[in-house]
């Protein structure tokens, strides 16, 4: 039996001089210590030798053990510093190449175009006002001359986040930064109540609304509203501030154009175009030949409105308009599909 063991230490150093990678390496590990292997079958069949015998080969088992496993981490190590020695060898490492440049993040071409409109009406006297995103049904619609049932409601399909036991105001993702004209006026009137403060306000921010996504609407989208509240306000202020915006955003040659439109918070109510940048007014695909861009919203502040937002509307009058960046940066970059903007892919991202 001891001569069998030296035979089994002698036979596995043998094979182990023929392993030149790693793979053989376990190959050789399983069939000379595995389970199965001889040594193994030694220490098994301890139990069947004689009591004079069992020590003397246990002993000896146990050394060839030892032997081989010490072996193999020699071998191992071994293997190890000629795979690196060979790596260092054969892949050169060229420190003279140039880097690589680090990428920098940008801002979304969304926010691009935001930020552009908020930088020019701050240059007209406009400070922003951020509002809340979930609203009560009151502030999203009722305060905005929006009764419940009103059919101006279903051009703004909501998500609801609570109805409860609400009633009649449910708490909901806002459909439209106008909320925040009320949040506005009513933290204008708290400083003076008898005689609030006039008002130059925008409003930035995320709107959401339950409808399906095509090339055309999304759920979600920014939106910046605009709000002027004070004594003499006129139409022909809102016509002045919002055509000069034009000229500042899209150019001194920007005509402009009010076409007679119902909002149920202003009134009148109107929707500004501006001639169309891409074809100056010949007609394209662009304006879809008509010339004309349609770019936001406006109006005179609904008597109503005012009134809720603690504005007297017999010393009071005001303006109120709303735009969407993304539609602005469409026309602006000839986006065709809305669905890109919150789509993630940094193909589209990375034009900007
Ligand atoms: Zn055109």
């Amino acid at each position: 039996m001891l001569k069998k063991l030296d035979q089994i230490q002698n036979d596995a150093l043998q094979a182990l001089q023929s392993v030149t990678d790693e793979d053989a390496l376990q190959t050789w590990r399983v069939a000379y210590t595995g389970r199965s292997s001889d040594l193994m079958q030694v220490f098994s069949g301890l139990g069947k030798l004689s009591k004079e015998d069992r020590p003397k080969v246990g002993q000896k088992a146990n050394l060839v053990k030892v032997a081989l496993e010490s072996a193999y981490e020699e071998k191992l190590k071994l293997l190890k510093q000629t795979a690196l020695e060979r790596s260092l060898q054969e892949e050169h490492l060229d420190v003279t190449l140039p880097g690589r440049p680090a990428s920098h993040g940008r801002l979304h071409p969304a926010t691009q175009t935001l930020r552009r409109i908020l930088a020019i009406m701050a240059d007209m006297g406009f400070q922003v006002f951020t509002s809340n995103e979930v609203e009560t049904d009151e502030y999203n619609f009722q305060f905005l001359n929006f009764p419940p049932d009103h059919p101006a409601r279903e051009m703004q399909d909501s998500f609801y986040v609570e109805a409860g036991n609400r009633g009649d105001n449910p708490l909901l993702m806002r459909t439209h930064t106008s909320p925040g004209q009320i949040r506005a006026m009513r933290a204008a009137v708290q400083t003076n109540p008898d005689n609030p403060p006039p008002i130059r306000i925008v409003l930035p921010g995320m709107c959401f609304r339950f409808e399906q996504i095509t090339a055309r609407s999304e759920i979600q989208f920014n939106q910046i509203e605009g709000l002027a509240v004070g004594k003499n306000i006129t139409f022909s202020d809102l016509k002045g501030t919002l055509s000069d915006f034009a000229r500042r955003m899209f150019g001194q040659e920007a005509r402009t154009r009010f076409r007679a439109q119902y909002f149920p918070f202003t009134e009148p109510s109107a929707e500004m175009d501006i001639e169309c940048f891409v074809c100056s007014g010949k007609g394209c695909p662009v304006c879809k030949q008509t010339g004309w861009l349609e770019i936001l919203g406006c109006g005179m502040v609904h008597p109503v409105v005012l009134q809720n937002g603690g504005y007297d509307p017999e010393r009071y009058t005001g303006f109120a308009f709303g735009m969407g960046p993304e539609r602005q940066a469409m026309l602006r970059y000839k986006i065709e599909d809305i669905r890109y903007f919150w789509g993630n892919d940094l193909r589209f991202l990375e034009q900007f």
